[in-house]
């Protein structure tokens, strides 16, 4: 999420700052600040685009060879200037940026202010800086020993980068979970979250790894410890990449980059709201709902697109594990259909922008019948955001690319983690069976790496169909909504006609279209009625047509009659939509490419519909 720039040398921090938040505004971010030492610190900060700090700055001051600098991508609390990064401590003596959550910071927190902290900011961020300060006063340690003890009592992702009045010639970086790394110049450091901001000044860099604390100090070797405090040794490595590639973190396109960012995504949406060990699952953002989504006479999906798909998937696991009824609705369609809805409905409208005019004002309209609404959203103080009683954010990350991909395996996510949550709460799961889908769920992320890494095969498969005029995806149960998700993406960024069906509704009238032409790709898990979607094979198989089948490692039946299958790992029927939806994506992504498509910006489309 987001971006880190800081700068230690002999030359003017800010323009080294300033290009380098451009350099990493592709990531995607809503306001941006700075921090400057030059005898006394300094912190500026907007709400808004890099050019709009830029104006912002233009009478001031910005001397000073240090600074760090920061794009923010909101995940606690709304994109304002008060939650923009830098934060100062309470002293106004450190300042921090960080990219990542705290995921403890709720009890961090409530502990600083029984100690007398007060808070500027909705940041778990700030609470992290208060931590440092906190400990470096009350144990009298240096600020590189409080750093790490303030780490190790965290829980969750960061990367840091903390300034410091009472230190003029030194920075302290560390992460865990975010991407950091450090530019190692003829007598000058630079550290960002990319090498992009990085690049036109030195190639040589250093990528911190996970737990690792950087002092970083004017006219002195780099020192890289542990937060246990051992020493570790630098590797410096020579950058090869060009701008461009960087940016994409080596993708070729931001949608590839995207689908295999999704172990970590996924890990993120989980993160702090799952512990399967403990039998924890919880979502902060809707504590307060809880009541009334066991109590509702039944729930509402609104969503458009890729959101609806999720939002169906939410339907069979709200339906299946929590036992309460859910409909899902078009909002397009919803808003001006005089639907009988009223108090005792909770609608949960789901958008990956949170700006959807649709499912804004399908929104509206159920509000001024009384229901109550939440939201499932990725972009924090997004719109959505703001026009629900509360929500849930996915916190996937920015996606840039147009046809979303992690955005919808976030929201799956999110849906399960509430339908397993409301499972508990009503008591409709047996306790076994209730901590066996926690650990399943909390292995998906390993699962979705294994799955991605597929040995070529949807490449061949998609150099096989690239020329096809047509594609059917077939599912049932939980993958009737993949089927959907599946043929809406070759749709999009292909531009192949593409359906999906439920596979027994086949008979009803697709399968006239079946014939030696016909790629059809079926989602068929051993799970659920496997033996059903076989039957629905064999028909497809006897009228020539070509199948290419997801199913579970090991499957020898669909195996003998598919022309190609592509394995997933075993899992819970419930999460197979998570993991099934991978290779599609990567399928559409692939097929896309030898047409010669714009993947990322594929004609016609936009990345939030925020017109009706
Ligand atoms: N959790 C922090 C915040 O909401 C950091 C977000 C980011 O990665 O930009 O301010």
């Amino acid at each position: 999420m987001c971006g880190i720039v800081a700068y230690i040398g002999p030359k003017q921090a800010y323009p080294i700052l300033l290009k380098g938040l451009q350099r990493l505004e592709y990531r995607g971010y809503d306001s941006a600040g700075i921090a400057l030492l030059n005898g006394g610190l300094i912190l500026f900060k907007t709400k808004g685009k890099v050019a709009e700090l830029e104006d912002y700055l233009k009478d001031k001051n910005l001397k000073g060879t240090i600074g760090i600098a920061h794009t923010r991508w909101a995940t606690h609390g709304e994109p304002n200037q008060t939650n923009a990064h830098p934060h100062f401590s309470k002293s106004k003596k450190l300042a921090i940026i960080h990219n990542g959550i705290i995921e403890n910071y709720a009890a961090l927190k409530k502990e600083l202010t029984k100690r007398g902290y007060t808070f500027d900011s909705d940041t778990d961020t700030e609470v992290l800086i208060n931590l440092i300060e906190d400990i470096q006063q009350n144990e009298n340690v240096s600020l590189e020993e409080a750093v790490r003890i303030s780490l190790n009592q965290v829980i969750g992702a960061y990367a840091i980068v903390v300034l410091s009045q009472d230190n003029p010639d030194m920075l302290i970086a560390a992460r865990k979970g975010s991407p950091l790394v450090i530019g190692v110049g003829e007598d000058d450091y630079f550290i960002a979250s990319d090498a992009t901001p990085i690049i036109e000044y030195t190639k040589n860099v250093v990528y911190l790894e996970d737990e690792e604390v950087a002092v970083v100090k004017r006219g002195e070797d780099l020192q890289i410890r542990n937060i246990k405090n051992r020493k570790k040794t630098p590797y410096i490595q020579e950058l090869e990449w060009n701008l461009n590639e960087l940016e994409k973190g080596g993708y070729e396109h931001f949608m590839l980059k995207e689908i295999y960012e999704q172990p970590r995504s996924v890990k993120d949406s989980m993160r702090g709201r799952l512990n399967a060990q403990s039998g924890i699952v919880s979502l902060g953002g809707i504590v307060d709902y809880e009541d009334k989504m066991l109590k509702a006479r039944r729930i509402i999906m609104i969503a458009c697109g890729t959101s609806w798909h999720a939002g169906l998937v939410g339907e069979y696991l709200f339906e299946d594990i929590a036992r309460i009824p859910v409909e899902v609705e078009y909002a397009s369609e919803f808003r001006y259909r005089n639907p009988i809805i009223d108090e005792n409905d909770v609608v949960i409208a789901i958008s990956q922008s949170g700006e959807t005019a649709d499912t804004l004002a399908a929104i509206e309209m159920a509000r001024s019948k009384g229901a109550t609404i939440l939201g499932i959203c990725n972009v924090v103080g997004s719109s959505i955001a703001r026009a629900t009683d509360a929500g849930t954010y996915t916190h996937a990350g920015p996606e840039i690319g147009v046809a979303s991909t992690k955005a919808f395996t976030a929201q799956v996510t999110v849906l399960t983690l509430m339908a397993l949550r409301l499972a508990k709460l009503k008591g409709t799961l047996p306790k076994s069976r209730f901590m066996q889908l926690l650990n399943e769920l909390e292995a998906l992320p390993e699962k979705i790496t294994k799955v991605l890494d597929d040995h070529g095969i949807t490449e061949r498969i998609a150099e096989e169909f690239k020329a096809a005029s047509n594609f059917l995806y077939l599912g049932r149960g939980y993958n009737f909504p993949v089927a959907l998700e599946g043929a809406l993406k070759l749709k999009e960024i292909s531009y192949i006609h593409a359906e999906g069906y439920p596979a027994a509704e086949m008979k009803h009238g697709p399968i006239a279209l079946i014939d030696e032409n016909m790629p059809v790709v079926f989602i068929a898990p051993n799970k659920g009625i496997y033996e059903k979607v076989v039957s629905n094979i064999q028909e497809v198989k006897a009228r020539n047509g070509k199948i290419i089948a997801i199913v579970t490692e090991g499957d020898t039946t669909v195996k003998d009659l598919a022309d190609y299958i592509i394995e997933i790992p075993e899992t819970e029927e419930m999460l197979v939509p998570i993991l099934a939806s991978v290779p599609l994506q990567k399928l559409a992504y692939y097929i896309a490419i030898l047409r010669g498509c714009n993947v990322d910006q594929p004609r016609n489309l936009a990345k939030s519909v925020t017109v009706e």
